[in-house]
């Protein structure tokens, strides 16, 4: 099985998976690059898996599902304009031989889901669309804080081992913002410096790992003392566990 981040528009990646004769893809909010991969690799589409309804995420849904007779799969208590087989959480979609487990991560969008497989290749495998970035965690547009801890709790839920295909390349401007955080967090300082490597070599940051996610992404250490402290320093709001994660999203947009 090889994995591949095909780059679209500024900073979308729309993951490619393949054993050398069928693929699937996600989210694939435009259908040219996953049209190239395809025939430049000599790939049948078997999948098209949807995480949520944005436009960036299903705007080449129809092309490809018309040219290539791909099952499409997607989020039961979304709307997207093609036909697809509806998921809810606990659900097992089918795709390539494998068992992909959907989990509800509401919060980025009301019905927003993510894919997860125990063993791709001998390694966990995570697709999690907009929900959960390297480093952050998607913009709170239909969902409330609350909905969007515990979600990104059900993620970080997962093996530390599981590769987490994020769909954007936000990670260099995430880390920046988690470091103003936690300055004191060495994990994260090594991180950053690795995805500056990365990106100098236009490769992508991604995918992270959940190990990796624990140890630098504010989002997933909201909890932790000196994450809590440090929104707190910022906001007289934050007092509960919602509150802080609330806070510590609200800083995130705010910040330059
Ligand atoms: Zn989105
Ligand atoms: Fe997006």
């Amino acid at each position: 099985m090889e994995l591949i981040a095909l780059p679209a528009f500024d900073d979308n990646y729309l993951w490619l998976l393949h054993d050398g004769r069928d693929a699937l893809v996600v989210d694939p909010g435009d259908a040219a690059p996953v049209r190239d991969a395809l025939g430049r690799l000599g790939l049948k589409l078997q999948s098209i898996l949807v995480t949520h309804h944005h436009a960036d995420h299903t705007g080449g849904v129809a092309e490809l599902r018309g040219a290539t007779g791909a099952q499409v799969f997607g989020p039961a208590r979304e709307r997207i304009h093609e036909p697809f087989i509806p998921l809810r959480g606990g659900d097992v979609a089918r795709a390539l031989g494998i068992g992909w487990r959907v989990i509800d991560v509401p919060g980025h969008t009301a019905g927003h889901i993510a894919y997860f497989a125990g063993d791709v290749a001998g390694a966990p495998l995570l697709f999690c669309g907009d929900t959960l970035f390297s480093g952050g965690c998607g913009r709170l547009f239909e969902g409330t804080p609350a909905q969007m801890l515990a979600s990104l709790d059900a993620l970080a839920a997962l093996p530390a081992a599981t590769r987490v295909c994020c769909a954007h390349e936000y990670t260099l401007g995430n880390l920046r913002f988690a470091a103003a955080v936690e300055p004191g967090n060495e994990a994260l300082a090594d991180h950053a410096r690795h995805c500056q490597d990365l990106r100098a070599q236009g490769r992508p940051t991604l995918p992270s790992t959940l190990g990796i996610e624990r140890a630098i992404n504010p989002f997933l250490r909201s909890r932790e003392p000196a994450v809590t402290q440090a929104v707190r320093a910022q906001a007289a709001t934050a007092t509960d566990e919602v509150t802080v994660f609330a806070a510590l999203r609200e800083w995130k947009n705010h910040f330059r």
